[in-house]
């Protein structure tokens, strides 16, 4: 018979340990290592189920359900997108998640992701950058300062070398408030007051802002030969980033066809429009980059496999002693497994005593 002991105490990690995670491993760490994480599970993509996220749309937003498993661990995430929360005082994303063993269907671990998503946001896009970009990119171009935007930079800082950062948001304060809290990372900050003077000079540039609409953030006319784009702020049908021609002139990369087809900048595009599936690419199975020249586009919609990545991340670190954790009593655990009800009467005895 199995090691019943703990099963029942299921690991949780609040917002508050991880945040003391992040802080205690470092940021920039613990974006290099999620994007190694994130690189492993892309390498062993066919071996997951893999489903598009089961979304439920509103006028104002959107809730989520992305699961995966790779027949020995199952994940999901919870994760909402509300475009109209920020104005409210509240996150446009927020999200919690959950890992299980295949083998008995018990969860192992609870976590928030606000702040896990954000960090494997900006790792994927790091992911995709270093595949897709020229080599040695140095000057990063962010449009949409908000909750994602330090973590991006910071990810392609870790893991890319960007070294110069160029902000654009079309709330000053939201860029302002970028630059604040980079101060001290050491990457070179210009505050632009237009998404064209942002883009000067860019090597790469990552788009993520929220309006539940068909923006055009990026134009044709902006885009110089060879350029970087990550675009993950369109994640949701009727939620684009970019005009149809960018798409047009790009090599363009995606997660997995049938949910970016739905939800990403490619909704704009037939759907027999070729894409490059990312995995492909970082297992070595379809060319990258074909040139200097080219424009490569990484229409990011954030895929269930990026945070079972994370799931496994944390559940390294939580299980390497790190105590950044609580236990929860989440699992009912009967003495004798048909004996649900009689743990129920013997509980009902335990509060009358009291
Ligand atoms: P946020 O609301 O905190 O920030 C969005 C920012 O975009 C705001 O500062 C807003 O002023 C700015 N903005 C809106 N329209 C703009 C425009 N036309 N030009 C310039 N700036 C503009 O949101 P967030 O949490 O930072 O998320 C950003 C986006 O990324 C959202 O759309 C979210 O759904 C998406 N997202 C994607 C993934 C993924 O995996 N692809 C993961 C998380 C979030």
């Amino acid at each position: 018979m199995m090691d019943r002991k703990h099963l029942n105490e299921v690991p949780f990690v609040s917002v508050e340990n991880m945040m003391r995670l992040a802080l205690a491993t470092g940021i920039e760490q613990c974006l290099i290592e999620l994007t190694g994480y994130i690189e492993e599970d892309f390498r062993r993509w066919p071996l997951f189920d893999k489903t598009p996220r089961v979304a439920s749309h509103s006028k104002e937003g959107v809730i989520e359900l992305m699961p995966t498993s790779d027949g020995i661990d199952y994940g999901f995430k919870y994760v909402n997108g509300h475009p109209k929360n920020m104005r409210e005082g509240l996150q446009t994303v927020t999200a919690f998640g959950l890992l299980a063993s295949v083998d008995t269907g018990y969860p192992v671990l609870l976590t928030e992701m606000t702040v896990l998503t954000a960090l494997r946001t900006a790792a994927t896009s790091a992911m995709a950058t270093r595949y897709l970009a020229r080599p040695n990119p140095r000057t990063l171009c962010l449009i949409g300062n908000g909750a994602q935007a330090e973590f991006q930079a910071l990810a392609l800082k870790a893991v890319c070398g960007i070294t110069h950062l160029r902000l654009y948001d079309i709330d000053r304060t939201a860029s302002e408030k970028c630059r604040r809290n980079l101060a001290d990372s050491g990457l070179a900050i210009t505050l632009c007051s237009s998404p064209e003077e942002a883009i000067e000079g860019a090597d790469v540039v990552t788009t993520c802002t929220a309006d539940k609409n068909y923006a055009t953030i990026l134009t044709d006319n902006m885009i110089g030969a060879g350029l970087h784009i990550n675009a993950i702020g369109g994640d949701c049908p009727g939620k684009t980033e970019l005009h149809r021609d960018v798409l047009l002139r790009s090599e363009i990369f995606v997660e997995y066809p049938p949910q970016t087809r739905i939800e990403g900048d490619i909704q704009q595009l037939d759907d027999d429009h070729p894409v490059r599936e990312l995995w492909q690419v970082v297992a070595g199975e379809a060319p990258g980059r074909g040139s200097e020249t080219e424009i490569t586009l990484f229409d990011g919609v954030g895929f269930a496999i990026e945070d079972f990545s994370a799931l496994r991340w944390l559940r390294g670190k939580i299980e390497s002693g790190s105590g950044y954790c609580e236990r929860l009593d989440m699992i009912a655990d009967p003495d004798e497994p048909r004996d649900l009800y009689g743990m129920v009467l013997r509980e009902a005895g335990r509060m009358a005593e009291a």
